[in-house]
C-alpha cells in the first residue's frame, strides 16, 4: 500500500516536471541581506521561511560561536553588528530541501569620540562599596530582560525619534566622567526639559519598568521582539508597567535626570540580545 503511493507520486513530480508551464521545484532561493553594515546597526533580512540560519565571525576568534538566528513566518531574519566588531559576518542558510548558501556581510567601521562628561553625581561615578552589589543586581535584572526573543516583529518598522530636542550624546563616544574614563556610551542622549513625554519609537511589550535604579535611575525597556529592545533612562516619571503592550508614539514616561546624569535628558539605547546597537541609524533625520 505504502509503496502505491509513493509510486503515484513520483508519477505526479515526473508529471509536474514535465511541464514547462509548471514553477520550478523547490521555488528558487529568494534571500534578501546587505553586502556591507556598519558598526552599531541592525541588520535585517529575509530568508525563504522555514530555513535555519547560522551567523558567526570569518576567521571567528576562538570563543566565537554559532548563533542560531530566529526566522519569523514571513522569512525575516535580524541582528545587530556591536561597536567594536571588525570581522565580515558569515551567514549559513540551510534551506528547507537541504541545499545550504553562504552569505558574507562587510563590516564597516567607524570613528568614535571622546567625550567629557563633568558635574555628574560623584557617587555614581565611583559608587561607594556598599553599592556595588546593588548596581551589579539591578544590571543583571536589566540584562536578563534583554534576553527575550520571540517572534513579535515590531522592530520591522519605521522607528520615529521619541521626542524632539538636540542631541547631547552619541552612541559609541568613550565617556569621561568628572575626569573618571568610564565605559562607552551606548545610546543616544536628546536635551529635554524636565518633564517632557518620551514615546515609543516603535511598538512593543514593556519588559522592565522601574523607577531608581541606581545608575540609570527611573529606567524602562521595551521589547520589540526578536532580541530587538529599547531602554529609556533617567526618566522622572513612568507610564507604564512590565506586561504593558504600547504603540508606536505613546508615552511611555517623563524625561528626568535621574541617577547618573548631569541634567534632564532622554538617553535611548538600543540592543540585539545582548549586542548595543545604535538608535540613530534607524531614525529618519531630526524632525
Ligand atoms: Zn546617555
Amino acid at each position: 500500500m505504502k509503496k502505491l503511493f509513493l509510486l503515484a507520486l513520483v508519477a505526479g513530480l515526473t508529471a509536474c516536471a514535465g511541464n514547462k508551464e509548471t514553477r520550478p521545484f523547490p521555488p528558487p532561493a529568494s534571500i534578501e541581506l546587505p553586502d556591507n553594515a556598519i558598526q552599531g546597526d541592525m541588520v535585517m533580512g529575509r530568508v525563504p521561511s522555514g530555513a535555519i540560519v547560522m551567523m558567526n565571525d570569518e576567521n571567528p576568534a576562538p570563543d566565537a560561536v554559532n548563533t542560531e538566528l530566529k526566522v519569523a513566518d514571513n522569512g525575516r531574519i535580524v541582528f545587530g553588528i556591536g561597536r567594536d566588531e571588525t570581522r565580515a559576518k558569515i551567514l549559513d542558510i540551510r534551506l528547507g530541501n537541504g541545499e545550504s548558501i553562504r552569505k558574507k556581510i562587510n563590516i564597516t567601521t567607524r570613528q568614535f569620540d571622546i567625550e567629557n562628561i563633568n558635574g555628574v553625581p560623584e557617587n555614581t561615578v565611583n559608587p561607594p562599596p556598599d553599592i556595588a552589589a546593588r548596581i551589579e543586581r539591578e544590571q543583571a535584572e536589566v540584562v536578563s530582560a534583554r534576553l527575550r526573543n520571540d517572534n513579535r516583529r515590531d522592530f520591522d518598522t519605521a522607528f520615529i525619534w521619541p521626542l524632539e530636542g538636540r542631541v547631547s550624546g552619541v552612541y559609541g563616544s568613550q565617556r569621561i566622567y568628572n575626569g573618571t574614563p568610564k565605559s562607552w556610551h551606548s545610546g543616544l542622549d536628546v536635551a529635554a526639559a524636565q518633564g517632557t513625554p518620551v514615546k515609543a519609537p516603535a511598538a512593543g511589550i514593556i519588559t522592565f519598568a522601574k523607577p531608581d535604579l541606581y545608575l540609570t535611575g527611573g529606567t524602562i525597556l521595551i521589547d520589540h521582539g526578536m532580541g530587538i529592545s529599547s531602554n529609556f533612562l533617567h526618566l522622572s516619571r513612568l507610564d507604564v508597567k512590565v506586561g504593558d503592550r504600547v504603540e508606536q508614539g505613546q508615552v511611555i514616561g517623563l524625561v528626568g535626570a535621574t541617577g547618573r546624569a548631569t541634567g534632564p535628558h532622554m538617553h535611548w539605547g538600543m540592543n540585539w540580545l545582548k549586542v548595543r546597537i545604535d538608535p540613530q541609524l534607524l531614525l529618519p533625520a531630526k524632525p
